[in-house]
């Protein structure tokens, strides 16, 4: 029964565009309503209309620690009361900054924000004034927030000049970005040649979460490290996922490379709105008041925003938590690959640490174009067929799954069993 969430629907579309505040929430690569969410507790949520289902959108990545941790519930609860905002500076704010200094490798100093895009859009513009050019490589299939000058995933072929992927964004927004297929070094290579002096950073995710998750191939992101270093440019880091997701200190810490810049958003929030964006002393200090580059925010650093977070990192910070998310993950992994194989479908899941995709096709997905060569209709009905029996699958083929600590054994088991019928439903 979904009788609520349909008529919520229809009353959200008269009065939001499409019914939803960020667009892949409406359900549109998959059909359908969307459900309306009620409540969360742990590895689940609840609907409008008392249905439940296990999650692992997990909110599109920040609660890694479930639903309504009590940790972050209680720090809250305690922050509440002592006031929402007051446009000066706290202690907590300054107790954040420290522990993601002290956790992520490349992080000297740190700048709060809102959101995960003001984080990139700010990286971007510190880049360019710290360097003094103006180009940008980006990976095509990399999502680095709704910036203007980073919606561009550009066609097939090397070194495309990038096309805005929005209209409003305007063609020269975007003309100094180039996007080149992920994990191929030699475009890189060819690009910075071509653009001598003119780099001023190459962003990337280091694990790539928004087409799908897709894995850094073996020597990439070192090489990536040389090559910028090499050609004066910038490496930046969007770890706006995989920040606190993969390990305490982020992608960067796991396999060890150092960018020059970080963005982090998502975990670091604990469920409540925080962006963040640091890096070496010698590039952060150009940021104003210390130095030229103006960035700002009424609510940056936001007291609830910021208690929350230090509540989450505080729990990710106890032994084994990481060790622990992957090892179900991977049990998880192979469930769904034997429930598919036994259905006869076929499928690649790509997966690291709390992350996973089911990708509905054979060929291995190690950039966008292969990620692309995915059934997305079947996806799409693979993904009802499990909504309906009561889990909760990204609404879309290129996003990925999310494990989180209040995932149980038998919360594993019961996704795998109910995924071996609805690989057997769509296996037609
Ligand atoms: C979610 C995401 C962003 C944007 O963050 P918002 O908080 O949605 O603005 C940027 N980069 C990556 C890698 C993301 O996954």
């Amino acid at each position: 029964m979904n009788d609520r969430s349909k008529e919520l629907f229809s009353r959200a579309q008269k009065r939001i565009p499409g019914g939803v505040n960020s667009p892949v929430r409406a359900f549109r690569s998959v059909g359908g309503d969307p459900r309306f969410i009620r409540s969360g507790k742990g590895s689940r949520v609840t609907d409008v209309d008392g249905n439940t289902y296990i999650d692992y959108l997990g909110s599109w990545g920040p609660l890694i620690l479930g639903h309504a941790p009590a940790p972050v519930i209680g720090a809250l609860r305690r922050q509440i009361g002592l006031g929402t905002s007051y446009g000066a500076p706290t202690e907590n704010e300054v107790v954040l900054a420290e522990m993601i200094t002290e956790a992520v490798p490349s992080i000297d100093k740190v700048r709060l924000v809102n959101s995960g895009t003001e984080a990139t859009m700010s990286a971007i513009r510190l880049a360019r004034a710290f360097t003094g050019r103006n180009k940008i490589i980006k990976f095509d299939g990399c999502y680095h927030g709704h910036v203007d000058s980073l919606l561009v995933k550009a066609g097939s072929g090397v070194a495309t000049l990038g096309l805005p992927d929005s209209l409003g964004v305007q063609p020269q927004d975007c003309s100094s970005t180039i996007s080149i297929p992920y994990n191929d070094i030699d475009a890189v290579h060819q690009v910075l040649d071509l653009n001598r002096s003119e780099v001023a950073a190459v962003i990337v995710e280091p694990v790539a979460g928004n087409m799908g998750i897709v894995l850094p191939a073996q020597g990439f992101l070192q090489r990536l490290r040389k090559l910028t270093r090499e050609h004066g440019a910038l490496l930046i880091f969007d770890e706006v996922i995989t920040g606190f997701r993969l390990l305490y200190g982020g992608a960067q810490a796991l396999l060890k490379v150092k960018p020059d810049l970080t963005c982090l958003g998502k975990v670091i929030g604990g469920g409540l709105p925080v962006g963040a964006y640091g890096g070496h002393r010698s590039i952060m200090k150009w940021v104003a008041p210390e130095g030229p580059v103006y960035q700002a925010g009424t609510l940056s650093g936001n007291p609830l925003a910021v208690s929350a977070g230090i509540a989450a990192l505080e729990a990710l910070k106890k032994e084994g938590v990481y060790a622990k998310l992957a090892a179900m993950t991977a049990s998880l992994v192979v469930g769904l690959k034997k429930a598919a194989g036994e259905a006869g479908v076929p499928v690649r899941i790509n997966s690291i640490g709390s992350m996973f995709t089911v990708f509905f096709t054979e060929t291995e997905v190690r950039d966008f174009q292969t990620a692309k060569t995915s059934d997305t209709e079947r996806y799409a009905r693979f993904f009802h067929a499990m909504l309906e029996r009561g889990v909760y699958f990204p609404p879309s083929q290129f996003e990925t799954g999310f494990l989180s600590l209040a995932h149980t054994k038998s919360d594993i088991n019961a996704t795998i069993e109910l995924a071996r019928a609805a690989f057997r439903e769509v296996a037609g």
